[in-house]
């Protein structure tokens, strides 16, 4: 079945963006405000001749952010913003780059052409001199003419969008679990977590599972992007969910389960490298971005040759913004989001405006006079950033040949190690026929009645079994360790 398509809205700083996302969140939605628990979700829905789009709505770093996530593809559609009076900028082309490493279908919305210094052909000609071509100018690009503002174009850019839907074939499993990814989450004395969810295919409904990564909840409670309380949601919706015990952290995918059961099936089978991430204000995660400034252009580009030595697998350090001269308040507004960047300084300083407004946006400000300790301070910063990765090796299999005795969650089981080997005070994941059913531990081995402490491969043994699951004969038992990295 089609669904509507999922649209994020990126470009230059002050280009339009939220003016953008205003105009069409005022224009076309019309805002009920029941008192729902969240004053403002950051997407919505509009309708558009009869059809429904949902747009991401959210600032700077945070719309990059939702077309980098792990590669996952939280938005359908993008639309670059550039303003006729300047034309391409550095985080045009920064968007232009994210959006098609990304393979998004994407629109160019040149904003502002009620102003008097409006020019939209050198605007064109500005993408065409980056080898963005548009259509007219030799490619297939989609553009058109906007004023956010006036609302001039926007109705023409709506029915763009869903144009390229149409061509991007966009599908939902009406009757599947719905899966999906966290836009974000708060916690409130009151309720407790409070996510913000996009659903991607399925149904969401009360009463439903939520897995996310190795967080499991009830959903509580379920409303739409308006605030109203329903007991279902389908995909390309925002759905705001309460029953999470845990924060979960932008970006992460999550999945339904219609009980208990079936969750944590799902949960433990998806858990073999689960990103938990450390701190509820999801300050550590995988992009680490940063915004460099420096004195004079030789040592930012040696700068930039410094850092890009310094990510790593796990955490990512990206430039968002570049520049040369003092860190000004401007700065600092273009390093807000989530994470918010860290502006690096080096052989400069920041100015009052950026120092008092640092803290409002959460924008850390550091100045080196010596490179080598800037990148010294960086590397410690990208260790400290490496969320905690739980991750698993299995060490032995071993199948079940007869059950003894099971008394509540104990069971004494009779096998033989089919791989690698078993050791005591160990956990295992009980698979049936391929299918892992849940965990457990083995608390005791034995062999001809004498505890044990390892069993190899291709020698039966005794086991005590701690676990909820009825082990049966026949049954395989991934033995395996879990450690941090
Ligand atoms: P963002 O940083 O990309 O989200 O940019 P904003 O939406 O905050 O816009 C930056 C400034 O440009 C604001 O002062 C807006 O009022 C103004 N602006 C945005 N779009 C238009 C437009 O189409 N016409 C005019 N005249 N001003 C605009």
């Amino acid at each position: 079945m089609e669904r509507p398509p999922v649209v994020v809205i990126v470009g230059h700083i002050d280009h339009g963006k939220s003016t953008l996302l205003d105009y069409i969140r005022q224009t076309k939605v019309t805002e009920t405000e029941i008192g729902g628990i969240t004053q403002r979700v950051s997407a919505y829905e509009v309708k558009h001749q009869e059809k429904t789009i949902t747009f991401l709505d959210t600032p700077g770093h945070e719309a990059f952010s939702q077309l980098r996530a792990r590669g996952a593809k939280i938005a359908d559609l993008a639309i670059v913003v550039i303003s006729a009076e300047e034309g391409v900028k550095a985080q045009t082309l920064e968007a232009l780059t994210a959006v098609t490493t990304a393979g998004f279908p994407y629109l160019i919305a040149i904003n502002k052409i009620d102003r008097p210094n409006a020019n939209v052909e050198r605007t064109k000609q500005g993408l065409v001199e980056n080898n963005i071509l548009v259509e007219g100018y030799g490619g297939t690009i989609p553009s058109l003419p906007i004023s956010a503002k006036t609302g001039a174009g926007v109705s023409e850019l709506l029915e763009l969008i869903l144009l390229m839907a149409e061509f991007a074939e966009l599908t939902t499993e009406p009757n599947a679990p719905a899966t999906g990814f966290v836009l974000e989450a708060t916690r409130c004395p009151k309720v407790g977590v409070i996510a913000t969810l996009i659903i991607k295919n399925g149904r969401l409904q009360t009463g439903d599972f939520l897995i996310v990564g190795d967080i499991i909840g009830r959903i509580k409670r379920l409303q739409n992007f308006r605030g109203e309380t329903v007991a279902k949601l389908e995909a390309s919706s925002p759905a705001v969910v309460l029953g999470l015990p845990e924060m979960p952290a932008p970006g992460v995918p999550f999945m339904s389960a219609p009980d208990k059961n079936t969750a944590e099936t799902l949960s433990q089978s998806s858990s073999e490298a689960i990103v938990k991430f450390p701190t509820d204000k999801i300050t550590a995660g995988m992009a680490f971005p940063i915004i460099l400034k420096a004195d004079n252009l030789g040592s930012l580009e040696a700068l930039e040759k410094e850092v890009a030595k310094l990510s790593t697998e796990i955490v990512t350090i990206s430039i968002v913004h570049r520049g040369i001269g003092q860190i000004t308040e401007n700065d600092v507004k273009l390093g807000a989001g989530t994470p918010p960047a860290v502006i690096v300084g080096f052989n400069i300083q920041a100015d009052r405006g950026a120092i008092e407004s640092a803290e409002k946006y959460a924008v850390v400000i550091k100045t080196f006079n010596i490179i080598y300790h800037l990148s010294e301070w960086l590397a410690e910063e990208v260790l400290r950033r490496a969320p905690v990765v739980e991750v698993e090796e299995t060490i032995g299999e071993i199948r079940v040949l007869k059950i003894f005795s099971h008394e509540k969650n104990r069971q004494i089981i009779g096998a033989s190690v089919n791989q690698g080997y078993a050791t005591d005070r160990q956990r295992v994941r009980i698979t049936r026929r391929g299918a892992p059913l849940g965990e457990g531990e083995i608390l005791e081995l034995k062999q001809q009645k004498i505890s044990v402490k390892r069993v190899e491969t291709g020698n039966q043994f005794g086991a005590l079994v701690e676990s909820k699951i009825a082990i049966a004969p026949g049954d395989t038992l991934l033995i395996f360790t879990r450690g941090k990295r």
